[in-house]
């Protein structure tokens, strides 16, 4: 009974929280805060994924230099300008 409570609190806000620091990681953000917030306010891990980096993340997404935009690190092109990235 007493571990399956406990697994319950750990799924309840574990995953929320682990979700919320890995999109906090890809947007070049500090997981472990983020992570913290996540896991309490699943709302959170909402306001990361629609939230776009400003900035370069190397790895996870590319900051244009043509028009400034940032896509996805795999896209071949911009999505925005078209401009081929290398
Ligand atoms: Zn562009």
């Amino acid at each position: 009974m007493l571990f399956k409570e406990y697994l319950f609190i750990t799924a309840f806000f574990g995953i929320p929280g682990i979700a919320g620091a890995l999109l906090a990681r890809r947007r070049g953000k500090n997981p472990v805060l983020w992570g913290l917030l996540s896991a309490p306010f699943p709302f959170f891990v909402f306001v990361l994924w629609f939230q776009k980096p400003t900035e370069e993340v190397p790895g996870y997404f590319r900051k244009c230099p043509e028009c400034g935009c940032v896509y996805p690190w795999k896209t071949k092109v911009c999505k925005y300008c078209g401009r081929p990235n290398e």
